[in-house]
């Protein structure tokens, strides 16, 4: 086989066998097949797309381009989560927080950021000695302390979703179904857990922003976890508008804490609930939805959902001081406030926008293999249905040279849309914390 072939093939449209895609991934799993190649082939199948039966194969091959773990000796239920990607999506650090404290087990890879959105990994690595980047072993024996453990893939997990996924971010070939497709499911697959909580995003700042795309995905993943002998639901929710008011690594887990401590904003808590409520009760955690929504709200409000998390990133190296507001996390040397240059009424604010002002900031990467600033990033101060005045502050831009806060800043200025004004009439921008429709079956 050529890889050169297998690109031709993918660009005039025409169908790849399970044993085509094996041997291109696990030969760049094993850097036998050069970056370039890969980046054409991807791009090709971002725009002829694939056929189920490719994208199965091309899960497959990915979770098997590893090694995968045993859950055995940790106690049931398994219970996985994973977001498509948004814009301040810090739902996973209050989720599996919440689903650790009801009794399931949570050993997940995340991702890193990803175009104009936040990756869970990222975020993480902004807690000073947190670290994601274990072993097989060091995953279980991490879980088998906290209840839980939140990873990256890696060189030796999910490899060749590691290589791939830096590639999309850095080739414009992120915004993909059966790209994004095998990149969530090959490392749930590779994780073990019987039961998958998929949150997927649909609407401006969401990878694939268009509902009825957005429902496909969702099938597609529900199917794919079927097909392996796994329960998946998917939740559609919105990400029109950020989830809460900080977009960023360190201030999202800033703010996921203050959820986590019975603060912070209503948007992420009723979104955490919901969600945590559907894993529940699909994990048989809970005897209906609404039971799980209860049993959520509870290890929240105890302080039980809090105290998982500070065991997780205890136990992952991360400094505890941090959970419970006693150690500060990074924040980037410069800011700039922007205030409001008329008054008027905030009828939404963009999230692809300030997603893109955010990366612009350093928060995520422009190029293959970039560090982020885990400092950087968007405190926004207003949502939709503020009043504001001429003046008013409506968020602040922290980044760690003045270029960069310059760029994040021109982007922010245009996040805001204002009642009235001709955008707000035919763009409908629905708030973040309601669930769209919940998807079971492929
Ligand atoms: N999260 C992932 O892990 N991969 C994607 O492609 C998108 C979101």
């Amino acid at each position: 086989m050529r890889v050169l072939d297998l690109i031709d093939d993918k660009k005039r449209g025409r169908e790849h066998s399970p044993a085509e895609i094996e041997w291109l991934v696990k030969g760049f799993a094993a850097d036998e097949v050069p970056d370039y190649q890969m980046a054409a082939w991807l791009m090709a199948v971002r725009f002829q797309g694939m056929s189920p039966a490719e994208t199965a194969a091309l899960t497959k091959a990915m979770a098997e381009s590893g090694e995968t773990l045993n859950l055995e000796g940790l106690p049931r239920p398994w219970l996985d989560k994973h977001s498509t990607g948004g814009v301040g999506d810090k739902l996973t650090l209050v989720v599996v927080p919440i689903l650790i404290a009801a009794g399931a087990t949570c050993v997940k890879l995340s991702g890193r950021g990803l175009g104009h959105t936040g990756g869970t990994a990222d975020k993480l690595e902004s807690i000073p000695g947190f670290r994601t980047r274990l072993s097989a072993m060091e995953i279980l024996e991490s879980a088998a302390r906290a209840g839980g453990c939140l990873a990256a893939h890696s060189a030796s997990l999910v490899p060749a979703d590691a290589k791939m996924y830096a590639l999309r971010d850095a080739t414009g070939t992120v915004d993909s179904l059966p790209l994004i497709a095998a990149s969530i499911m090959s490392k749930k697959l590779a994780c073990g857990a019987g039961t998958i909580l998929l949150d997927v995003k649909v609407g401006r700042g969401a990878l694939l922003p268009d509902r009825k795309k957005a429902a496909g995905l969702a099938r597609t993943m529900v199917g794919l976890a079927a097909r392996s002998g796994r329960r998946a639901v998917a939740v559609l929710t919105p990400m029109d508008q950020p989830v809460g008011l900080s977009v960023g690594n360190a201030l999202e887990v800033e703010e996921a804490l203050a959820v986590l401590r019975g603060e912070g904003p209503g948007d992420v808590r009723a979104l955490s609930i919901a969600l945590a409520a559907e894993g529940l009760h699909a994990s048989g955690l809970a005897v209906s939805g609404t039971d799980g929504a209860e049993k959520a709200a509870r290890m929240l409000d105890g302080g039980r959902a809090l105290e998982a998390f500070a065991r997780v990133v205890a136990v992952q190296g991360g400094d505890p001081g941090v959970v419970f507001s006693l150690a500060a996390l990074p924040r980037s040397r410069l800011s700039a406030g922007l205030p409001a240059s008329a008054g008027g009424t905030v009828a939404a604010v963009d999230a692809l926008a300030v997603g893109q002002s955010s990366v612009l900031l350093g928060a995520g990467r422009s190029r293959k293999g970039e560090k982020v600033d885990p400092g950087a990033g968007v405190a926004l101060r207003v949502r939709a249905g503020d009043r504001v005045a001429a003046g008013d502050l409506l968020g602040t831009v922290y980044a760690a040279d003045s270029t960069r806060l310059r760029a994040g800043l021109a982007r922010l200025q245009q996040a805001f849309v204002w009642a009235g004004s001709p955008p707000a009439a035919d763009t409908p921008f629905r708030t973040a914390d309601q669930v769209i429709e919940v998807i079971r079956e492929p």
